[in-house]
């Protein structure tokens, strides 16, 4: 036997007893004829004593222990003179009579302890090594509970696990597939899945009812900061289901998994709709932390001869609570703030609501007092508030400020990490229209039924057609979508029309669907959750990515095990590829 105990198990009460452990050296001290160690295991942390008066060769045995070494320990459980309140083992230390050595380490490149000094590219070449350091472990056994949480919650309601394949057909629709050649058919390709919609769907029409799967999903996009080219979703779908029971199924998930591994308990989810959002948020996905609604003030502004208002399609402004005191230098970092790149706005107007009730713009040349009020009061300033404004073409604009409302949630300090804030978006477009390709695309995908009551728009007005699809938006960040599907062939083919796609690439790429609902589908519907971030959420962190136990970096490479890497002629002539010279 290895070991009685953990490293993170003994205290008081074992104090005489004789145990047995094994670990990694994290640190030793030494003092005048005697050793301190810090075991570790994954379950914490053991204090060893070495005593030149106990046993001076197992001491000299002690001294010669490296950081990382793999140890096997025997002892007697001691009280300690000098207690540590911070860990559970912190009240005894083992009095240790044989040492094992199990396995010497190299001087590992960084600390391998709470805090460290290695880089985050270092650390994931060793990631092995960062895994043993507590907060890294934390995430991924905080992943652990999220994952058997969700599958409990399932379970108990009637889901069924169903893999479904990763090596599948490409399609053109949505993010760029990864290809995988197939060497026993010469020219042809697999595509990782980039979600399993289809299977599922087609679970749906197998009669599964009620389908999840904790899965990973593959999308070949330039990588943006904290987008990893395999994640993990949630992904689910039921049949015989109308919009409002997956909103009641999937809100009980959020609640139930919030309740057991935050303790927190949520109200009911509020709704709004994409228009409402984008309106007054400027996002379609707003952190509801805190208000700061937007007030548009288009109506308020016009009557004067500021051109920049007056030519602008939307005049919109936010009002920051409690700033009017803001210094001139305050306000220019506000502005520098928006014209970043990032943001892309051209500037801001400000305007200060004095605390003696007094006000002053930035624009004062052509607004007055009276002016200035109606704005403030239209945002329902109070004395001590400061109004920033900013006008231009409205969706544009509206991003803007929606990234400036965020930023001044940070600066106010109305995010924090341990409130959480879900919202269901719903009534997004169905369609978006690209003006380089000059086509519609799906905004969800296109499976996404339409609302029964605007099919007749969809050939006079596709762009005004409501999609039967949902969002769940945590905190800011997009955590779920999902939507009720089309089951039907001929609207399925007509949808498939509107994206362009003639009958027959419509039938090669999708025909296994289309004559699957020949075939009696039932109405159905669903939704994939992102796991890394739900679980990067309920950890009350902003990046997925220590929550990922082997990452990619930004460029998608795996730095650990060096991937993607070239491969032999030999397999490249075994699939028939050649490489571009
Ligand atoms: N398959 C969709 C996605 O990956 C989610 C869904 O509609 O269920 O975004």
């Amino acid at each position: 036997m290895y070991r009685t105990h953990t490293c993170g198990e003994l205290n008081i009460n074992h104090v005489g007893q004789s145990v047995t452990l094994a670990g990694w050296v994290q640190r030793s001290r030494a003092f005048g004829g005697m050793i301190f160690i810090d075991l570790r295991d994954r379950y914490g942390l053991t204090q060893l004593a070495f005593n030149e008066g106990w046993d001076k060769s197992l001491l000299e045995e002690a001294s010669r222990l490296g950081r990382e070494y793999v140890i096997q320990v025997t002892g007697e459980v001691l009280e300690r003179s000098s207690k540590n309140n911070k860990i559970p083992t912190g009240e005894i230390e083992l009095k240790v009579t044989a040492l094992r050595l199990l396995n010497a380490a190299k001087t590992p490149p960084f600390t391998i302890e709470e805090e460290t000094d290695g880089g985050e590219e270092l650390r994931m070449k060793y990631r092995y090594l960062d895994i043993r350091r507590q907060p890294v472990l934390d995430k991924l056994l905080l992943r652990n509970k999220v994952n058997l949480a969700v599958r409990q919650y399932l379970n108990a309601i009637g889901f069924v696990d169903v893999e479904t394949p990763f090596l599948i057909k490409s399609t053109p629709e949505g993010a760029r597939d990864f290809v995988v050649p197939s060497r026993m058919n010469e020219g042809q390709f697999y595509a990782l899945p980039q979600s399993p919609q289809t299977f599922k769907q087609l679970l749906m029409v197998g009669g599964i009812d009620k389908y999840y799967q904790i899965v990973k999903c593959f999308r070949d996009e330039d990588l943006r900061a904290d987008r990893q080219p395999e994640f993990t979703q949630i992904d689910c779908e039921m049949s015989f289901v109308e919009r409002e029971d997956i909103l009641q199924t999937f809100e009980g998930l959020l609640r139930h998994l919030l309740k057991e591994i935050a303790g927190v308990s949520i109200p009911p989810i509020p709704r709004i709709s994409y228009e409402e959002a984008t309106r007054l948020y400027g996002s379609d996905k707003p952190d509801i932390r805190f208000g700061m609604p937007f007030v548009e003030l288009n109506q308020k502004t016009q009557h004067k001869d500021f051109k920049v208002f007056n030519e602008a399609e939307l005049v919109v402004g936010i009002n920051a609570n409690g700033l009017a005191g803001y210094t001139r230098k305050q306000i220019d970092a506000l502005i520098d703030f928006v014209k970043r790149p990032q943001v892309g706005a051209t500037g801001l107007v400000w305007c200060k609501y004095n605390e003696d009730g007094s006000t002053k713009s930035s624009v004062d040349k052509f607004y007055d007092e009276a002016d200035r009020k109606a704005w403030l009061e239209a945002a329902q300033a109070v004395p001590g508030d400061l109004l920033l404004i900013m006008a231009g073409p409205k969706d544009k604009t509206r991003k803007a400020l929606g990234e400036l409302r965020l930023h001044l949630g940070d600066v106010l300090n109305l995010r924090q990490p341990d409130v959480f804030a879900p919202l269901w978006v719903l009534d997004f477009p169905l369609l978006e229209w690209d003006e380089e390709t000059q086509r519609y695309y799906a905004m969800h995908h296109p499976f996404t039924s339409p609302y029964p009551e605007d099919i007749p728009l969809l050939d006079s007005a596709p762009g005004e057609v409501r999609a039967n699809a949902y969002d769940l938006v945590l905190n800011g960040s997009e955590i779920g979508g999902g939507s009720i599907r089309i089951h039907d062939k001929s609207l399925q083919q007509k949808m498939f029309a509107i994206l362009g796609f003639s009958t027959e690439e419509a039938k090669e790429q999708f025909g296994f669907l289309m004559d699957a609902f020949e075939y009696g589908a039932p109405p159905h519907g669903g939704i994939a959750f992102g796991f890394d971030r739900l679980v990067a959420l309920i950890g009350g962190k902003e990046s997925i990515r220590d929550f990922i136990a082997f990452p990619k970096n930004n460029a998608g490479r795996d730095l650990m095990i060096d991937a993607p890497s070239a491969v032999r002629q030999e397999q490249l002539d075994e699939l028939m590829l050649s490489l571009k010279a």
